[in-house]
């Protein structure tokens, strides 16, 4: 029987920065050294790796995070390719095509914000509440017309009817609009209307849907699976660009802990995390993480805070009445605050907020 494990490399790769100096490399190797460690240094046209041989199973990656000049440690059995910096360093920047023919841009100095109900549940709903979201500064709107809901008995979404709904309101407002494909039986028609085809938490790891999103044409934003590691987002984040699909946008939207305060527990650390390792843009989603509208204007900060390339959150004028997610959502007003704290908060971490289209 071939044992798996030992298939693995027993070797580590430290990345430099493109700008690493050559004493930065020196002390990294001397640091190798140090701890009884054969230190290979490789240079490349940009930048140079140091691969790390030896017993590295007692070796710390945080020993050498830190060092000056280090981009990334990683392990040589890294098992992604294509959204790793390693690959391509430069960060990915996704345009979203808009109804007017502009574009809007995820990934580069401005921030995005989409917004809208959790689902499509009327015309007349979902145009009230993108007119307003628009009003507020909101550069796409958001909202499910196929909805997975944990229980069977809840409201599914209103399917098609909902796409038709969403692609009008896009016409009325010229919002772009980001909505679920939640398999691959919905997946073409969710294409037709849809700017950007979401995949859900539940879906993260779904690699038929995720195969064949690779080759819709769209952009896709990728949720995180709520049990899901960084790692495991970034693989199945692969499986879209292996199919010929570069804009793939990643959406940190809170996983299970222990904690008992919060539906879910919004992973900050992945945002800072993903941008050391991929090019990929990743946007946070407060109110699937936080299941509460108290918290959602509080960890929107954050995640701009910590490096997000914007955020997604649900907004409902009439929650009491929405068919989901309502405790979620935020009141337009609060959406108004919201956009507010955002202008605010973009300069000082050297990022804008576009005026929004149609306005
Ligand atoms: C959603 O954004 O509508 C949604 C269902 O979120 P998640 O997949 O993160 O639960
Ligand atoms: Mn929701």
């Amino acid at each position: 029987m071939i044992n798996r494990l030992a298939e693995t490399p027993k070797v580590m790769l430290i990345v430099m920065q493109m700008d690493a100096r050559p004493e930065h490399v020196e002390a990294v190797v001397r640091k190798i050294e140090a701890h009884g460690l054969k230190a290979h240094p490789i240079a490349g046209a940009q930048r140079t790796a140091i691969g790390i041989t030896g017993n590295i199973g007692m070796v710390e990656r945080g020993l050498f995070e830190s060092l000056p000049g280090v981009l990334e440690v990683i392990r040589v059995s890294h098992p992604y390719k294509l959204v790793s910096r390693e690959f391509k360093p430069p960060d990915t920047v996704v345009t979203v095509k808009t109804p007017a023919g502009g574009g809007i841009r995820i990934g580069g100095p401005d921030l995005v914000v989409i917004a809208g109900p959790c689902s499509v549940e009327s015309h007349e709903q979902t145009l009230r509440i993108a007119r307003r979201v628009q009003a507020a500064g909101a550069h796409m709107l958001r909202g499910g017309a196929f909805k997975p809901r944990t229980s069977p008995y809840s409201f599914q979404g209103l399917g098609c009817e909902g796409l038709e709904i969403l692609a009008r309101v896009r016409e009325e407002t010229g919002l772009p609009v980001v909505t679920e494909a939640t398999d691959i039986d919905v997946l073409d028609a969710v294409t037709e209307y849809a700017d950007v085809v979401q995949v859900g938490a539940r879906n993260m790891q779904n690699y038929t849907l995720l195969k064949r999103v690779g080759r819709c044409g769209r952009p896709v934003l990728l949720k995180r699976g709520m049990t899901a590691t960084v790692t495991e987002l970034l693989l199945s984040a692969e499986y879209i660009l292996d199919q010929g699909n570069p804009d793939v946008i990643l959406c940190e939207r809170g996983i299970r802990t222990f904690a008992d305060h919060s539906r879910n527990t919004l992973d900050l650390s992945a945002v800072p995390a993903v941008k050391r390792i991929s090019h990929l843009p990743i946007i946070a989603d407060p109110s699937h993480a936080a299941g509460e509208r108290a918290k959602v204007f509080p960890l929107s900060r954050a995640a701009v805070a910590v490096g997000a390339d914007g955020v997604m959150v649900e907004v409902h004028d009439r929650p009491e009445e929405a068919l989901s997610d309502g405790n979620q959502a935020l009141l337009p007003d609060e959406f108004d605050h919201l956009m507010e704290a955002m202008r605010q908060l973009a300069p000082v971490v050297d990022r804008s907020i576009p005026v929004p289209v149609g306005t």
